[in-house]
């Protein structure tokens, strides 16, 4: 039976269910932040009832356990994204954080005045402002590889960017504020041939795609953990270990030094030598079931269904007079983001809003992206394993009635 009538994955997903100021809700902001499965939930629940303790410096058994299970989602997660070792997987805040990370010990570090970095114009801030920062600082110079109309990085403009002098090339992997799937293996292979280093935003992948780093042949991939049914707070940064183990820390604090004097620190290794201070432990451990879930649904089904959702969501859209989908790309994740014509995006969502649909508006921390397309915003739907034809629905009968209200 189609997943669009019987979702049997909306049971694990304990906030689904709710009616929202009277209304069911529509969970449709899943590119913002997905929906926890219980699993994850139990997990974080019991760490804080009857696990909780500090990892990696005590040896009683509450904190061994929680090293362990800390430990072991740093395992899963090699395991998921097809790492060559588990010392290559950090554990930071999320992308952002990750992002952050590789320009201040990567790039401050390595790159000089006139280097170049590529960014696409379909970044988020987070794949943007922290490169800009370190390019300000040191006198590098950010370029932008344009996209077209759909939405979609014209690879000729790409390659024609490409030279020795470009030292980063720093792309999304799936677009939040668009879906478009970028083609980052053949990316990151031709900007190898130059010399260049390839980071990855992951942020919208690790849950909709199958990552392997290895056959990616990527330097840097970076994911949040909310993003894939996971907890905020919590995501990670995986690198070549070469390079990272050419790179200085980011920070500095308790766990990252193998010895301190007041004269001179020598640092830990990898992965720790990345992860100053007291990390979400927490939200590392829950993690290690989000993974779990993944695994057990299956990332192929995840696409399958993923994908029945965005062509009935795309053509029931569609059919509303007026509306126009903004991100046509042919490689496309299930993430609608439009406009309907004469109607503020902040209006649409507020009327979303009264109806239970959950929706997200704004300039989805892409603004370059907004300017390409001269809008100062969109709608974005975004769905995900839990969805199904009744949320769909709701959102196109609420789109109706905004449409024919505004009419009046
Ligand atoms: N990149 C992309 C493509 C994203 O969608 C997001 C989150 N919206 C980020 C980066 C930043 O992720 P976080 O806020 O979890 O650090």
């Amino acid at each position: 039976m189609s997943i669009l009538e019987n979702n049997p994955y909306r049971k694990d997903f304990p906030l689904i269910d709710q009616i929202v100021d009277g209304k069911r809700l529509a969970y449709l902001d899943s590119a913002n932040t997905t929906l926890k499965p219980l699993p994850v939930i139990e997990e974080m629940d019991r760490y804080y009832r009857a696990e909780t303790s500090n990892i990696h410096r005590a040896h009683y058994w509450l904190s061994e356990n929680a090293t362990n299970k800390f430990e072991e989602t740093r395992d899963k997660i090699a395991k998921f994204i097809h790492a060559p070792d588990r010392k290559q997987v950090i554990f930071t805040k999320g992308t952002t954080e990750s992002v952050n990370l590789v320009a201040q010990s990567y790039v401050r570090k390595f790159l000089k005045a006139g280097d170049e970095i590529l960014l696409s114009q379909m970044e988020h801030h987070s794949n943007i402002v922290p490169w800009q920062m370190a390019a300000k600082e040191k006198g590098i110079i950010i370029k932008k590889i344009p996209i077209n109309q759909k939405g979609e990085i014209i690879f000729d403009e790409y390659k024609k960017l490409l030279s020795d002098k470009v030292k980063l090339v720093s792309v999304v992997h799936i677009s939040n504020a668009l879906g478009t799937i970028n083609p980052v293996r053949e990316m990151i292979k031709l900007a190898h041939t130059y010399g260049a280093k390839v980071f990855v935003d992951g942020a919208q992948s690790i849950s909709h795609l199958p990552i392997n780093v290895q056959d990616l042949d990527v330097d840097f991939f970076a994911f949040s953990g909310h993003k894939m049914f996971g907890p905020t707070g919590v995501g990670v940064l995986y690198g070549k270990e070469d390079v990272l183990n050419a790179m200085d820390p980011y920070q500095g604090g308790g766990s990252m030094i193998d010895r301190v004097t007041f004269e001179e620190t020598t640092y830990n290794v990898l992965p720790l030598k990345f992860e100053a201070g007291t990390p979400p432990i927490a939200g590392v451990i829950a993690l290690g079931k989000s993974v779990d879930y993944l695994n057990h649904v299956g990332i192929n089904r995840i696409m399958e269904i993923e994908h029945e959702l965005l062509a009935y969501a795309t053509e029931k859209l569609l059919s509303i007079p007026g509306l126009k989908i903004y991100g046509t790309a042919e490689h496309k994740a299930s993430v609608i983001s439009f406009g309907i014509e004469g109607m503020h995006p902040n209006d649409i969502a507020f009327m979303m809003n009264k109806s239970g649909v959950a929706i997200r508006t704004g300039h989805h921390c892409a603004q370059p992206l907004m300017d390409f397309f001269q809008v100062p915003a969109t709608c974005r739907a975004s769905f995900s394993i839990y969805n199904n034809k009744e949320d769909i629905d709701q959102l196109y009968n609420a789109l109706k009635k905004a449409v024919d209200l505004f009419k009046e």
